[in-house]
Order: C-alpha cells, then sequence, then structure tokens
C-alpha cells in the first residue's frame, strides 16, 4: 500500500544557518559568488535527507535555491527594474516594496533548471518543483509598461512555460505553482487567471499542481484570517472552474484553517494535496491528528487521488520543528494507508 497517500511538502523548508537568517522569511543569503552556489548546493542536499529521513515521498529542493518565492524567478527576466522600486499592496492585505515591470518581459535564460538537475541527480524519489503562479506574479510587482493585470500574467504565463518545459526535461516529475492570489482575487481568477495558469501548463507532459493557500504565518496573514469570520469559503468560488481545468493536483490549506472540508467535493476527480500541517504554529502534529485530517478529506476525495501535505511552505520555522511536522506527517499518513489496506 506504499504508493498510497504519497507524502509532499508544499513549499519551502528551513534553510541552515550558515546560508541565511533561519526563522526569517525572505531571508537575504549570507554568502556571495561561487561559495553562494555551492551553499545553495549543500543545503539543498540537506534538505533532501531530511526530507528523506521523515518519509516524503515526493520530495523538492526544500527552496533552498531561493530567496523569495516570487522575486527569485522574476530576478531572471528582462524588463524588470530592481534598483527603483515601488510600494504596492499585496494581495490587498500588506504593503511591499516591489520591482517595476519597465519593459517587455522576457525570460533570457533558464532560473531554475540547473537547481532541478541537481536534485535529480540525487533522489531516484518523484521530485516536484515549485514556480510562482502568473496571478501571484503582477500582484508583487508596479507594471508601468503594460498596464494591464491580464496582459501581463498571460506574458509570465508564456514565461513560465518555457521554464516548466526545460523543467520537465530535466526530470522533473510534478510541476507546482504558487498561487496564493486565488484566494483574493476571485473574478480574475475566472475571467483569466486559471487560462493564464493554463497557457503557462500548456504541452507538458508531468503531472502539474496548483498551490492555494491562505499564506505564510507572518502577521499579515494571520491577522486578514482574522477578519474571514468562522467559515472560509474563499476556495468555493474557484474550485468549479480548476475543477474543469487541465490542473493535475490541487495544494490546499485544511488543518487549523476554517476551511470546511466539504469544499473539497467541488474538486472530485482531481488530486489534491491535503495540508494536513499548520505552518503557523511551532506544536507538531501528532500522526493521530494528521490521520484524522487525512480521513475527513477521503470523504471528498478518493484515496487514489489524496497526497497528504503540509499547509504551505515551512521556511520560517526552525529545522528542527519542521523535520518533526514533515515526520508526523508521514506517520499519520501510515495510519490512514494501513486503515485503507485492511
Ligand atoms: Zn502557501
Amino acid at each position: 500500500m506504499k504508493n498510497l497517500l504519497p507524502v509532499c511538502s508544499a513549499g519551502s523548508l528551513p534553510k541552515p544557518a550558515w546560508l541565511a537568517q533561519p526563522e526569517t522569511l525572505w531571508s537575504p543569503w549570507k554568502l556571495e559568488g561561487e561559495a553562494l552556489v555551492e551553499g545553495k548546493q549543500d543545503a539543498l542536499l540537506l534538505s533532501l535527507q531530511d526530507q528523506l529521513r521523515a518519509g516524503v515521498d515526493i520530495v523538492s529542493d526544500g527552496e533552498q535555491s531561493r530567496q523569495h518565492f516570487v522575486t527569485t524567478f522574476i530576478e531572471h527576466l528582462s524588463g524588470v527594474d530592481f534598483e527603483n522600486r515601488k510600494t504596492v499592496r499585496i494581495r490587498n492585505r500588506y504593503d511591499a516594496s516591489v520591482p517595476v515591470v519597465v519593459d517587455a518581459v522576457a525570460r533570457t535564460k533558464s532560473v531554475f533548471v540547473d537547481d532541478a538537475r541537481f536534485l535529480r541527480k540525487h533522489t531516484n524519489q518523484p521530485i516536484k518543483w515549485a514556480l510562482p503562479g502568473p496571478m501571484t506574479m503582477i500582484d508583487t510587482l508596479y507594471d508601468a509598461h503594460y498596464q494591464s493585470r491580464e496582459k501581463l500574467a498571460w506574458e509570465f504565463a508564456g514565461i513560465l512555460n518555457q521554464e516548466a518545459k526545460e523543467l520537465e526535461a530535466a526530470g522533473v516529475d510534478i510541476i507546482q505553482f504558487d498561487e496564493p492570489a486565488f484566494n483574493v482575487f476571485f473574478d480574475e481568477v475566472n475571467d483569466w487567471g486559471i487560462a493564464a495558469l493554463e497557457r503557462a501548463i500548456e504541452g507538458l507532459k508531468c503531472e502539474t499542481a496548483v498551490h492555494i493557500c491562505y499564506g505564510y504565518g507572518i502577521k499579515a496573514n494571520t491577522d486578514w484570517k482574522k477578519t474571514l469570520g468562522a467559515e472560509w469559503r474563499q476556495y468555493e468560488a474557484v474550485f468549479p472552474k480548476l475543477q474543469q481545468s487541465n490542473i493535475d493536483l490541487i495544494s490546499l490549506e485544511c488543518h487549523n484553517s476554517r476551511v470546511p472540508m466539504e469544499l473539497i467535493e467541488l474538486l472530485r476527480g482531481k488530486k489534491v494535496m491535503v495540508g494536513a500541517i499548520d505552518v503557523a504554529n511551532n506544536a507538531i502534529e501528532t500522526p493521530e491528528e494528521v490521520a484524522n485530517t487525512l480521513r475527513k478529506a477521503l470523504q471528498f476525495v478518493d484515496a487514489d487521488k489524496l497526497y497528504p501535505c503540509t499547509n504551505c511552505g515551512m521556511a520560517p520555522l526552525s529545522r528542527q520543528i519542521a523535520s518533526g511536522k514533515l515526520a508526523a506527517l508521514s506517520a499519520g499518513a501510515q495510519i490512514v494507508r494501513d486503515e485503507l489496506g485492511r
């Protein structure tokens, strides 16, 4: 039964203290030049070992090769000015100083392909690679060139498609797009957001995923969550169209969130990465808690389509706690796997 309920994580994992300030989101690098290149590779191998030790089935680079899940990608593109930044409101929630689109955007070189090849060389496990989604990218920029969110998203979708095709050729099994913006801009998601995502995956033969969460456990997000009321029904607005889309897997926040589990029924037929680990606190879930979340999800997801996962990335947590949470996730998945096997 080992191939049922393959365990994975949604995104980032903590970085070693010698590479970047620990327990800090988007922490700047401590190394430079060649030392940074080597340091990132060493950290990737450590993260891989941690995941394997914890029993993770679908492994990743733990996002050791990027500082920020969106801007590290954008840094590799032309047409974007990182010097003269502007302050914008991100996901209607918090202000951030962001780069400015000043010209037509283009990908002049690959972004993560070497890192993906490096990971592929070091494991035979299936690997998942995360890219930012087009809508979340435009929401992390000031656009002084296209002056149309839709047009810019479409340009990014084409660029992401180039990168995704090279990642697939490098041996990536699942390409995941991080789209927390899908939880905020419902009309745009339905008008063109999902279409842009489908443009990003056009022609791919590997599997594809979209991660839609309520964000990292940072204050702006936890404050926002407090305003969402007793039931979080945001997913309801976008699931029907996602169910119809070509995306294979949907990654969701389920544990300790107020998302009514039955909303997942709207995705029936899709593979679902069920977030059974809360990334916004330091309490390590018990395997039984994880199993409970998975059992509830099994009412709405067929067993062969359920992927036990974390709610979001764990970069802001300590390495010890993140490892503990991953191990609990695997142990909880094993409990449910045993039950299904009986
Ligand atoms: Zn997330």
